[in-house]
Parts: structure tokens; C-alpha cells; sequence
């Protein structure tokens, strides 16, 4: 929040009335469009945004094996400013269907807080950290392609993460082009000196990969005697 410079007298100001706004705390602080005449007027993200009529939303289907029913995350968007340079796309509101209705209330409980979240505006990418963190005790499971998911709660947070890099509030994930390079590189030459080429066809890494550290996913190899990931490049010999 950026200070507001004070180069005159005070003149002119009301006390704020324990009305239903300064109870709910809201009153202490003026809008953030409201705070300079100056500037043209930007709408950025606060609580006290209305929900508009409409909204865009992206519904991402998660089937895990925890479940025999599948997950639909729904996260609806607002967009900022519409038509302005400072368009800006920020996610509104979530939710998540299923016919498993096991956890229905701690459903009901997170996508709450989420979404409130997601309406305070400022940065809420922290939430991607927090679920991508989160394990199950009962230990957690491989996705088809490899990655290992220490929960259904960090599955989630992989969506979230999917769905902020889609709309431009994170920046993408993943190699380098220097280091998609030495990976690409890496995988040929893999490929060429053990001709295991069918056993790509179901995970796209070779059979007998090993379970990669760093990037969870089952697709480190051994290269000239040392065990190199050809997802993340991550080399156990630096
Ligand atoms: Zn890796």
C-alpha cells in the first residue's frame, strides 16, 4: 500500500459512524480507486467488490485414485478494467463438484475461504504453496504421466497453480529453454544407447526411471553414471 502525502491542512473530514460498514471494519480504509483524484481511475481487487451478473469461469476435471468419482474445480473470473491498459484478470470465486460426498463439508469450508481470499485481491498465489504442501498421512499417489501428489488437497493446488499461470498471475513453471535444451539432449542420447523406444509409449519416460527429488516426477536416469531427470534436467552431479 503505497503512503498517502499529506502537503496541506486538514480541512475538511467526518467521523466514521459505527454504521453496519465501520463494524465490519470496512470503513477504516478508503477504496483504493478512491485514493487518488489524480490518476485515472483503476479498479483493482477488494472484498467489497460486488459480483457482477456474469462471470468467466475454467472447469478443471480431477480424477484421482483415491476416489472412484471425480473432482470438477470450477474457478470463475472477474475481469479488472476491462478495455483499459490495466485490464487485468484475477480469479473470483471457486468451486468443486463431485458425486463422492464424503468430505462435503470440509468442501464446502476451504472452497468458502478461497474464494474469500481470492476476493481480498492482492497476491494469492501463497495459496498454491499452502495446498501443494499439504499430505496425506495415508500416503499419496502417482498421476498418470509420473508426478508424485502427497494429497487430493495438493492436486488442487497443482489446478489453482494451472489455472493463475493460464490467466497470467503466475509466471509459468518448468525448464529453461537452456535447460529444455540439455534435457531434449539428454533424452536422445538416452534413447539412442538403450533403444527402449516402446517403452515410452505409456509415461512418455523411459521404463525403470527412477522417482526424481526434485521434481516428483518417475524420470530420472542414468546418464554416463549419474542419475539425471529428463523432466526438470535436476543432475545428481550437478
Ligand atoms: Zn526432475
Amino acid at each position: 500500500m503505497g503512503n498517502i502525502r499529506i502537503d496541506g491542512r486538514i480541512v475538511e473530514y467526518t467521523v466514521a459512524q459505527a454504521g453496519a460498514e465501520a463494524l465490519a471494519g470496512a470503513a477504516a480504509e478508503p477504496l483504493p480507486e478512491e485514493k487518488s483524484k489524480d490518476e485515472p481511475k483503476v479498479i483493482r481487487m477488494h472484498e467489497r467488490l460486488e459480483r457482477p451478473e456474469m462471470l468467466i469461469g475454467s472447469t478443471y476435471k480431477v480424477k484421482t485414485p483415491m476416489s472412484d468419482h471425480a473432482m470438477y474445480v470450477t474457478i470463475n473470473d472477474i475481469v479488472l478494467n476491462e478495455g483499459t491498459e490495466h485490464e487485468k484478470r484475477r480469479p473470483f470465486e471457486i468451486f468443486i463438484n463431485s458425486k463422492n460426498l464424503d468430505h462435503y463439508q470440509w468442501i464446502v469450508a476451504l472452497t468458502r475461504i478461497m474464494s474469500a481470499v481470492f476476493r481480498k485481491g492482492g497476491d494469492v498465489a501463497f495459496l498454491v504453496d499452502e495446498l501443494k504442501a499439504v499430505f496425506d498421512p495415508r500416503g499419496g499417489y502417482f498421476q498418470p504421466g509420473g508426478t508424485f501428489v502427497p494429497s487430493i488437497i495438493a492436486e488442487l493446488g497443482q489446478v489453482v497453480e494451472k489455472h493463475l499461470t493460464r490467466i497470467g498471475l503466475l509466471k509459468p513453471v518448468g525448464p529453461s529453454e537452456e535447460q529444455q535444451k540439455f534435457i531434449d539432449e539428454k533424452r536422445a542420447e538416452f534413447a539412442a544407447q538403450s533403444s527402449q523406444r516402446d517403452a515410452f509409449a505409456e509415461t512418455s519416460y523411459p521404463k525403470g526411471a527412477q522417482l526424481c527429488g526434485k521434481c516428483s516426477v518417475v524420470a530420472a536416469v542414468m546418464l554416463d553414471g549419474c542419475l539425471t531427470c529428463l523432466n526438470c534436467g535436476y543432475s545428481k552431479c550437478g
